[in-house]
């Protein structure tokens, strides 16, 4: 049943009225009702694009800090990709010192409302949880991304985020080609010890992924504009619309515009499609495209926005990870009336966050396992009208680790659609490596960095999904920490 935020708000204040002057026993902890995050009704949500978790009350956020129990072990710091001090952060807000609980988390992320949202917390910090252990289901884990999207969202809307630092002007100059997380990162590290910054985005936005992808109904836009206001407030400048490798190429920035170091944060923005007969039918888009179309172009807001979306009743969504269910819940809110999310292997292989995959599944959205689309049919004018699907069995694993789709011979069906959102994948885009000689990259195209994030080229970092492949948004953080670190070092040489 889902429970509105007022009954959640108020058990909190109940819990937290009851435990406040107990000096709490490690039992006592373990049976403190963990926190729902109260969020948006299924059947109204799934018709609007504002954001489906509506966060923790101030008693929530204090009633589930006070289920860590403060292990000595701490294997949620290991799980963390930038090892936030989490015990301390949650003790600080179990005692209701939320500034200084996000003044912990701000000493290793610099994204807290972001990460508090769209980390995978369940496989990272969450995951090794002594409380989750000790009550043998990891879905009680102590929910530290709820607590850290509360302490960030307070601090945000109280305007008490303070401005870090710049020392002074060191005269050194540093190109930051890409505005995503990794990016982002960079340019704040590198400006804190007075170097100048430019940030080159493609995008008319900055952002990356966090604007163009990932849609509002998850990550409020608004939040990583205020990163952004951020940074251009601490003086790093950004130029859009400027795509390097085209508008001028990484040897142009370094030997003409006067810029000492690079930083390559590009991600993994280049779609992959399945190769399959019919791919290139009016109404086949990758959901890179979808996404960006909706996310950066606003096309959903259709009384306003001059892109033009492609209107389908039936849509169908092929992959299983975030990227699919993204655009499958995306497809519902633009007024599609079936979503079929069909994916080769089980639910238990899919790469989706769990909460994605639940969050899909009440709204509406059809889930057809062990499924693929094997080929695209059109109708007389080339528009999507049908796609043929062959079933599948699980095999043994592969190199992933998951069980291998092996398919059913002869199991071939068809389905009515009239639009396919092919989401299986993105890698990442040549443009910089072939128009940079002596970039080297491996096969998959990512550039290969040392332990410090320094390319082939002196001068030359990268990180990010550029560097891992498509990622999260956590380690394409840590990568950007790590290579500012080796850029200032550089630079102080
Ligand atoms: C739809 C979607 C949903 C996701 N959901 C999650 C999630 O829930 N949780 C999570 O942790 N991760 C998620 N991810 C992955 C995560 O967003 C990425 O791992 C992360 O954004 C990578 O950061 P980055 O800084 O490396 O690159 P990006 O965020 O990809 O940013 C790269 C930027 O570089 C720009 N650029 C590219 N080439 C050039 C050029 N030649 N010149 C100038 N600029 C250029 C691009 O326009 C882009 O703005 C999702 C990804 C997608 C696509």
């Amino acid at each position: 049943m889902h429970k509105t935020s007022e009954t959640l708000y108020s058990e909190a204040a109940a819990t937290l009225a009851a435990l406040k002057d107990k000096t709490l026993t490690p039992k006592d902890r373990m049976a403190i009702p963990a926190q729902e995050m109260p969020t948006q009704d299924p059947h109204v949500r799934c018709h609007n694009m504002t954001e489906v978790a509506l966060g923790y009350s101030a008693e929530q956020a204090r009633v589930e800090s006070m289920r860590c129990l403060q292990c000595k072990t701490a294997p949620c710091i290991s799980g963390c990709p930038v090892g936030i001090r989490i015990p301390d952060f949650l003790k600080a807000a179990a005692e209701g010192r939320f500034d200084e609980a996000v003044g912990i988390i701000c000493e290793n992320s610099l994204l807290p409302a972001v990460c508090g949202r769209v980390c995978p917390q369940e496989t990272q910090c969450q995951a090794p949880c002594t409380l989750g252990k000790a009550l043998k289901n990891p879905e009680l884990s102590v929910s530290i991304g709820r607590v850290e999207r509360y302490v960030a969202d307070l601090q945000r809307e109280s305007g008490k985020q303070e401005m870090p630092a710049i020392k002074p002007a060191t005269g050194k100059r540093v190109a930051v080609i890409g505005s995503g997380p990794a990016s982002v990162t960079v340019a704040a590290d590198v400006r804190r010890e007075g170097h100048e910054v430019v940030i080159f985005e493609a995008f008319h936005k900055p952002g990356g992924v966090l604007v163009y992808g990932i849609p509002e109904f998850r990550l409020p836009k608004a939040i990583v504009q205020k990163e952004i206001d951020t940074l251009t407030a601490m003086g790093v400048k950004l130029e859009t619309n400027f795509v390097v490798g085209r508008t001028r190429k990484i040897k142009d920035l370094m030997e003409q515009d006067g810029f000492d170091a690079v930083f390559v944060g590009t991600g993994a923005g280049l779609p992959k499609f399945m190769n399959i007969p019919g791919e290139n039918l009016v109404g086949v888009f990758s959901a890179n495209e979808y996404l960006t179309r909706s996310n950066l172009m606003k096309a959903y807001d259709s009384a306003r926005a001059h892109t033009p979306m492609y209107q389908a009743k039936r849509v169908a969504v092929l992959g299983g990870g975030n990227v699919a269910m993204d655009a499958a819940r995306t497809a519902l809110r633009l007024g599609a009336e079936e979503v079929h999310l069909i994916y080769r292997r089980t639910e238990k292989e899919m790469p989706a966050r769990i909460e994605e995959v639940a969050h899909a599944k009440e709204e509406g959205v059809q889930f057809h396992l062990l499924q693929n689309a094997v080929r695209i049919l059109g109708d007389e004018n080339d528009c999507v009208k049908q796609i043929e699907c062959l079933r599948y069995e699980l095999g043994e694993p592969d190199a992933s680790g998951r069980r291998s789709p092996v398919e059913i011979k002869g199991s071939e069906f068809l389905m009515d659609i009239d639009s396919v959102i092919v989401a299986i994948g993105n890698g990442s885009n040549p443009l910089i490596s072939q128009t940079t000689s002596g970039l080297t990259v491996n096969k998959w195209g990512n550039i290969i960095v040392d332990e410090t994030g320094l390319s082939s080229l002196p001068g030359i970092y990268a990180g990010g999904d550029i560097v891992l492949g498509a990622a999260t948004v956590i380690l394409a953080m840590g990568e950007g920490r790590r290579a500012a670190a080796s850029i200032n070092s550089y630079l102080a040489k």
